[in-house]
């Protein structure tokens, strides 16, 4: 029945952090779906979650899917004929659909307060019960609810589960999976501030946007049978659901920042080549018939089918990505690696970001190169002097490291390192960790540059970049550990290297 539908499909990302390699993968195999039917790929941003979203973070998504040359046909950048293509911007869209929902008897308006939700909680637990909402008001009659919406009662909208029975998710990848409706909670639809939760926004969107397939990550694949239930209750045709299977870290954990790089600007700054990077994740839970494991979009577009796809959870290897990033990089004719460096790495941009802070500080072009070495390099290596002045006086290894991983953590939680503000969450950090501020950046300058002097630190850490910094915070607190808890009073272990 789909097959028959026009192939749309999207990705949805939320605008809540870096721009991750998962949006990537799943933009890959959306994208290489719809270019083998003729179809369209459509960006989506779900960013109905306000205390999280930021403008800033979907800037930078943008950037790097454009970096993959993974092109949209409609997004919110470009326009189409399905617009807006932001959520923020669809409210009365949804307020709208959770009328027609309340009206068709499948969805109810829940008056319940925290507090009493909050007791419901704590009675379920301490019967070991499924936690979720105990329907108490799914029967208010028609009046009690007007009188109370007329007294401006703050209320939500839920979605109405029936009591009994299953509900099937038809997965392309793992055929038809029930899940006992006692076992679904009446999910919030329409948060009381008006806006839609994640479902709601989602299945209304990718109805009346006409998508055909949805092919998101499995871990969507339990919120599923609520999308399903919403199918039903518009009277909508559902699309077809294709949950890919999730990246992993080696040790088949969910992929995560802990364990790798997920950033796609860590792999954009480390000149990581988009052609390498997208071979790569099209090789996980994928394969050519050939099995080889060194092919192109186009190559993966002529012969994608969703037989093809595997569900024995890929794992993203670094080193191999890194592997196969160098076999592209040795084909490239010399003058195209210097093209590729001119882009990535030795861009203008680049350079022209790095020159007013070392302009001061060199006195013949040449000593450019060696001075500006750390500007451009991946990770740094940190001599005996290094090491030994990274730990404050009176401080140890360990508490330094503890103190590097809180500001590795402020480092996550920015889009990008602006100088002013980001020295003033760290002076407040340095306060509430107890340790004085120059003793944090000192740490801190060392183990993002690997030297004692350098230009002003935050200039200099907002020109190495968010990635850079991170991926260097890392390397330092693992060394730290290294050192063990007696050194910064003991001598340095000293490097004949
Ligand atoms: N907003 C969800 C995300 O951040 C979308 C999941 C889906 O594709 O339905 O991944």
């Amino acid at each position: 029945m789909s097959q028959e539908r026009p192939v749309r499909v999207r990705i949805a990302p939320s605008p809540t952090g870096d721009p991750h390699v998962g949006t990537a993968y799943i933009a890959l195999f959306n994208y290489a779906f719809a270019k083998k039917h003729d179809g369209k790929f459509i960006l989506r941003i779900e960013d109905t979650d306000r205390t999280r979203s930021r403008p800033e973070w979907e800037t930078m998504l943008i950037e790097a899917l454009t970096w993959l040359g993974l092109h949209w046909d409609e997004g919110p950048d470009v326009g189409g004929p399905h617009g807006p293509y932001r959520q923020s911007e669809r409210g009365p869209i949804y307020r709208e659909h959770c009328d027609m929902l309340i009206e068709r008897g499948h969805a109810y308006r829940c008056f319940c307060t925290a507090e009493r939700l909050e007791t419901v909680r704590q009675r379920q637990r301490a019967a070991s019960e499924t936690l979720g909402y105990d329907g108490h008001c799914r029967t208010l009659g028609v009046d009690e609810v007007r009188a109370r919406l007329a007294a401006g009662e703050a209320h939500v909208v839920r979605l109405k589960v029936p009591k009994d029975g299953t509900t099937v998710v038809r997965d392309r990848l793992r055929g038809d999976v029930s899940f006992e409706n006692t076992q679904v909670d009446d999910q919030v639809l329409l948060k009381s501030d008006g806006m839609p939760t994640y479902h709601l926004a989602n299945v209304v969107d990718d109805h009346l946007m006409g998508i055909s397939h949805v092919m998101r990550a499995e871990e969507w694949i339990t919120s599923t049978p609520k999308h399903v239930l919403l199918y039903q209750g518009f009277g909508w045709q559902p699309p077809e659901f294709i949950h890919m299977p999730l990246l992993r870290n080696q040790d088949k954990s969910k992929i995560s920042k802990r364990k790798n790089p997920v950033s796609l600007n860590f792999y954009r700054q480390a000149g990581f080549l988009p052609e390498a990077m997208l071979n790569y994740l099209g090789m996980m839970g994928w394969t050519m018939p050939d099995a080889r494991e060194k092919f192109s979009v186009d190559e993966m577009i002529a012969d994608f089918t969703f037989d093809r796809i595997s569900l024995g959870g890929p794992v993203f290897d670094v080193q191999k990505l890194t592997w196969l990033n160098g076999l592209y990089l040795r084909e490239l004719e010399p003058k195209d690696l210097v093209a590729r460096l001119r882009e990535q790495v030795l861009s203008d941009e680049a350079l022209l970001r790095v020159a007013p802070l070392v302009r001061e500080r060199i006195e013949k072009l040449e000593d450019w190169v060696d001075y500006t070495a750390f500007f451009f390099s991946g990770e740094v290596a940190y001599d005996a002097e290094a090491r030994e002045a990274m730990v404050p006086k009176k401080r140890d290894a360990m508490e330094t490291a503890g103190v590097l991983t809180s500001v590795l953590e402020v480092v996550d939680g920015v889009p990008a390192i602006d100088p002013m503000p980001f020295e003033e969450m760290l002076r407040g950090l340095a306060d509430r960790l107890g340790w004085k501020a120059k003793e944090v950046f000192m740490a801190l300058r060392i183990a993002v540059t690997g030297r004692k002097a350098t230009p002003p630190l935050f200039e200099t850490m907002a020109v190495l970049g968010k990635e850079r910094c991170r991926r260097r915070l890392r390397q330092a607190i693992a060394l730290l550990h290294t050192m063990g808890p007696a050194a910064g009073d003991a001598s340095p272990p000293t490097s004949h290297g």
